[in-house]
């Protein structure tokens, strides 16, 4: 591609949805990455789920604009691929009431927000879920405590809030490379097997990239959607120490069990959130459940230092801790004999809050920091980048007067400066995956 508007690091959802509505807006934009397809990375093992229970108004504002994405697919694409298209399981979402939620506050925004969700009684959980404890278990603990973890519950949870709109893609990947065909037909580029190693600059301002075989390709917009390995990215561009909030790598573990003897949860199972026993867990192929933390305390967190070296197998004492859990929630659950699951790398932010940001270096933007929870918002985030990104260039001054648009499906106003890199860590954060 010659002279490039914008060039892309990064070719995993975040990447390949920002190209995407940039392309739309006759941007051209080559998307680098080092790895051989789009969503390669970290997308290829993320659970994929699709909820709108955040902790902020600007989490749930994003969150359900993701939703009319995901619904709308076919449309919102443009485009045939030839592998055919990602589906949304539109399973719905039973958000626990448990101490390890703050639910109170989630059904608040639900209702300021106008996200469809029924407020359920115990009564009314255990018709939908029968096979569900309604037990509490707070506080979260792990096997290895013994008989704090194996104890009876001996009250009942308040009840649920259900939301019908939620669910999960039925392939991540896939959906990757749905966008990137989409982008290709309106003229998007994309360049795998190509690392990038450095990120270069003409005074305060980006230039260009080099590549790990000495190919340079300049460009007056370069963006970082290099997933965990962002603050590599950051630090090659030497924006790292103008944010106030920054990124790192996060080892996380999913694990795969079998559904109830008698019970089709892949047909009839629900996604649910489970901040009792700090899991979450989905339908998935096969029959069978995924069951993913939510960063309970008492679990010890592993940084990676160099995110292209980590331990990619499934250790057994998390699994034995995600799978009794979800046998705490699913009492028949079968236990299944041998470990499975996948292991992949969330790149967290200090508040697990995404940036979606220029930086100190004029031209030089990020999407990074999504902390294990924005698969379901990046084509939404495709557009915040875009829109950003044009306002930027065209002289608004970001950092003093954020950015705001009127969301595509929703029209809620969203304020992207809520993402800035130079806020204040967000109080009102989860502090996990749940954003
Ligand atoms: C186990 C797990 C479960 C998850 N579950 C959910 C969920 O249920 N719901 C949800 O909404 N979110 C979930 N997430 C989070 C979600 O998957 C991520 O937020 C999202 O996939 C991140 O996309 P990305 O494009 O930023 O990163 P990636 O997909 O990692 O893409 C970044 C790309 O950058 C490339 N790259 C890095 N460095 C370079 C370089 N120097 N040169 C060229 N290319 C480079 C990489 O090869 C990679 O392909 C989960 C994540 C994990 C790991």
């Amino acid at each position: 591609m010659k002279h490039p508007d914008v060039i892309i690091v990064g070719a995993g959802i975040i990447g390949c949805t920002t190209a995407f509505e940039l392309a739309k807006r006759g941007q051209k934009t080559p998307t680098i990455d080092k790895v051989y397809d789009a969503g390669a990375g970290s997308t290829i093992n993320s659970c994929a789920i699709v909820r709108a229970h955040y902790s902020t108004y600007d989490g749930v504002a994003l969150a359900y604009e993701g939703f009319k994405y995901w619904a709308d697919w076919e449309d919102y694409l443009g485009a045939a691929d030839e592998r055919g298209l990602a589906r949304f399981i539109n399973c719905g979402t039973i958000l626990l009431k448990t101490e390890g939620h703050n639910w109170r506050r989630v059904r608040e925004l639900y209702r300021e927000l106008g996200v469809e969700h029924e407020d359920w009684d115990i009564e009314m959980l255990k018709k939908k879920m029968p096979i569900y404890s309604t037990g509490k278990f707070w506080p979260t603990s792990r096997p290895e405590d013994g008989d704090t973890f194996f104890k009876e519950a001996t009250e009942e949870l308040p009840g649920a809030i259900y939301t019908p709109g939620s669910g999960y893609v039925s392939d991540p990947q896939l959906a990757t490379h749905n966008v990137m065909r989409a982008t290709e037909k309106v003229g998007g580029e994309f360049l795998f097997n190509a690392e990038v190693v450095e990120i270069r600059r003409d005074g305060n301002t980006v230039s260009g990239v080099t590549l790990a075989d000495g190919t340079k390709i300049d460009a007056p917009v370069v963006v970082n959607a290099a997933g965990p390995h962002s603050f590599v990215i950051n630090r090659m561009a030497g924006v790292e120490q103008g944010m106030n909030i920054k990124t790192r790598a996060l080892r996380h573990e999913a694990h795969h069990t079998p559904s109830p003897e008698g019970f089709d949860f892949e047909a009839d199972g629900m996604h649910t959130s489970d901040g009792d026993n700090g899991i979450y867990f989905r339908p998935e192929t096969g029959n069978s459940i995924l069951v993913g933390s939510e960063d309970p305390e008492c679990d010890d967190q592993e940084w990676i230092e160099n995110p292209d070296e980590f331990d990619r197998e499934v250790t057994e004492a998390q699994w034995r801790a995600q799978v009794y859990r979800l046998a705490k929630r699913i009492p028949d659950l079968p236990i299944p004999k041998q470990a499975r699951g996948i292991v992949d790398l969330y790149d967290v932010s200090d508040d697990w809050l995404a940036i979606y940001d220029r930086s100190g270096l004029d031209g030089f933007y990020m999407a990074v920091g999504t902390s294990g929870h924005e698969f379901k918002n990046a084509p939404p985030v495709g557009y915040l980048m875009s829109e950003l990104i044009d306002r930027v260039e065209n002289g608004q001054d970001h950092d003093h007067d954020p950015v705001r648009y009127n969301a595509v499906y929703t029209g809620f106003e969203l304020n992207v400066g809520c993402y800035s890199r130079k806020r204040e860590i967000n109080p009102d954060s989860s502090f996990s995956v749940n954003g």
